[in-house]
């Protein structure tokens, strides 16, 4: 029978010694454990599904820093606008801000791919073929045996196949689809990059989702450490009405009232990182619910009010019963969410301008540095010659052939270039030189001319540019 007081000094998944022990949270039922349960489905057939949508003929979502080209529901970033993926990395960052402040650790008990794929998927796997907590603890325990080696392999073996199938679907989120399926079709030695990457991957995967779970969120996850920086005393929390419950059986003095927990240790239990809720709020907890659960079983069996844990704020648990209903968790508007409100918009608004403001092809024409004109001998004259640089950048996702002229050219100067038409790959810039060739007489005239941009199979595209030429009598 295992000890339930739990150790003061360490967390209840360190010996001693500082050695890992197992936690084998038990199963818990109830309206919480439903609602994670959908949650969980939803948010799993959306990390499969998503990388196969398309929106525009592309991937719905598509992160490929290689190739840097980020698709975002829409949204179309190349490689000259990644300045723009501050505003969308502003948004995210901040908006998870907003959220702990006003919901607490809702990302961890819900939506985090830790949690989702824990819970939902390995624990799951290994009820199937280990049994229940109990039963997990004594073959745990128990000396090596086939059945236990049997035991032990499928449930490793089919830890790695899920592993796999998580570790191509996140990686079609990098590479693209396409590129995935070309990795797949090849055999490893043509492809080795990839391979390794794959079993690196998957080798991580299967570290952390199938051995060292709980100990990733209390050790290693950034978001983990600095989150309760972001929360106050009227952020949402998994929270134990001490006031309710204590004095709790068995610690009752003598004239004291007994008070609603009657020590069960259930809470504890069930709890997937080891910890006793009943000692206060503590960094460990990754507000999942299930104590919130396994107490309001254990209540409604005592025919006591359910809600002993339950979602709260610190003010809340902290005041007096009958002023308690006033600090119920919902929307606060202390400065700090306000500030994150007001970042969060500012960059919606800067990315909605910038997005919505942005050419499909970009053109710049620059001028070729050192001497700013040459003398050259054309057709028996005096003629002058300027160079110029086009830099166009593509940024629609549609190849574009651009063609480029002298407007109503003047009498006597001319575009020298081996090229008047180039190819525009999508999100790709190219560069092409050229010179501008005018006669002497021309050079003392208005030295202004004006370029322009076409592409025959979209007449909507016209983009002007104008040019100053540098003669010997040039005013410019
Ligand atoms: S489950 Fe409820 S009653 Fe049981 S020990 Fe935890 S808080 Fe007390
Ligand atoms: S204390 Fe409760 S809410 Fe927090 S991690 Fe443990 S079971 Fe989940």
């Amino acid at each position: 029978m295992a000890d339930w007081n739990l150790p003061e000094e360490r967390p209840a998944s360190f010996d001693e010694h500082g050695w890992r022990i197992k936690i084998h949270p038990a199963e818990v039922k109830g309206a919480w454990h439903k609602k994670r349960e959908w949650t969980q489905i939803v948010l799993l057939i959306v990390f499969l599904v998503l990388p196969w949508i398309r929106i525009g003929g592309e991937q719905a979502l598509l992160l490929d820093v290689s190739r840097r080209q980020f698709e975002i529901f829409g949204l179309s970033l190349r490689a000259h606008n990644a300045p723009l993926l501050i505003f969308v990395l502003a948004i995210a960052g901040f908006g998870l801000f907003f959220v702990t402040a006003i919901w607490g650790r809702v990302w961890c008990g819900w939506a985090c791919p830790q949690t989702v794929f824990v819970e939902a998927v390995y624990r799951r796997i290994e009820r199937w073929v280990e049994g229940t907590a109990g039963e997990r603890r004594s073959l745990q325990a128990a000396p090596w045996s086939v059945k236990k080696f049997l035991k032990k392999s499928i449930k490793w073996l089919a830890f790695l196949a899920v592993s796999l199938v998580i570790t191509h679907s996140f990686l079609a989120y990098f590479v693209g689809t396409d590129v995935l399926a070309e990795m797949v079709r090849r055999a490893p030695a043509e492809n080795w990059t990839s391979f390794l990457f794959i079993v690196i991957s998957t080798g991580i995967i299967l570290f952390d989702f199938g051995w060292f779970r709980e100990q990733f969120c209390m050790i290693a996850c950034p978001y983990g450490r600095f989150q309760s920086v972001l929360m106050d005393d009227q952020s949402m929390i998994v929270g134990y009405d001490e006031k309710r419950g204590e004095p709790r059986r068995g610690q009752v003095k003598p004239g004291d009232k007994q008070g609603d927990c009657v020590n069960c240790f259930r809470c504890v239990q069930v709890c997937p990182t080891g910890i006793d809720i009943r000692r206060g709020v503590q960094m460990e907890c990754i507000a999942c619910t299930a104590c919130v659960d396994a107490c309001d079983d254990v209540m409604t069996k005592m025919k006591r009010p359910t809600g002993l844990i339950r979602y709260s704020t610190l003010q809340e648990l902290q005041a007096t019963p009958d002023q308690q209903s006033k600090f119920k968790p919902g929307l606060h508007f202390a400065p700090r969410t306000i500030a994150y409100l007001a970042v969060i918009t500012a960059a919606a608004i800067a990315l909605t301008y910038f997005v919505s403001t942005q050419k499909d092809v970009d053109i710049q024409v620059l001028r070729g540095k050192g001497v700013p004109y040459q003398e050259i001998t054309f057709e028996g004259q005096k003629a002058y010659l300027n160079q110029f640089f086009v830099e166009a950048t593509n940024t629609s996702n549609e190849e574009r052939r651009i063609t480029v002229a002298i407007e109503d050219a003047p009498q006597g100067i001319a575009m020298m270039t081996s090229q008047t038409e180039f190819i525009l790959r999508p999100g790709k810039t190219e560069r092409i030189g050229f010179f501008i060739r005018f006669a002497q007489d021309t050079s003392k005239k208005d030295m202004e001319i004006e370029l322009r941009f076409t592409d025959a199979k979209d007449p909507s595209l016209k983009i002007e540019k104008e040019i100053h030429l540098v003669g010997p009598l040039s005013r410019h």
